[in-house]
């Protein structure tokens, strides 16, 4: 599953789903800290995919906004923890 941003130092991830989004834009609206933004990648739904304003990675908090206003559940967090016990959201 593509990555968006990796926090090693605080132990998590943030993946992206790309074939299921819906190209809504929901999750660029809702993220805090403005680090998301809508690409020019076209998904096979024929819907733009969201990404992560390349400067601005460091700035992703984990706080999930996007993974629970996401009507694809198809942004996600997860924790190092359960990526490595092979759990998946
Ligand atoms: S986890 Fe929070 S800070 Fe990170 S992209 Fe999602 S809404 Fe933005
Ligand atoms: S909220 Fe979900 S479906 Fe909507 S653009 Fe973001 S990732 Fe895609």
């Amino acid at each position: 599953m593509p990555r968006l941003v990796e926090k090693k130092d605080k132990k998590f991830s943030l993946f992206l789903n790309k074939g299921r989004c819906g190209g809504c834009r929901a999750c660029v609206c809702v993220c805090p800290t403005g680090i998301l933004e809508m690409s020019d990648e076209l998904n096979y739904r024929i819907a733009y995919i969201p990404q992560v304003i390349e400067e601005k990675a460091q700035y992703c908090t984990g706080c999930r906004r996007c993974e629970y206003c996401c009507p694809e559940w198809c942004i996600y967090v997860l924790d190092d923890e359960r990526q490595s016990s092979g759990e998946t959201a």
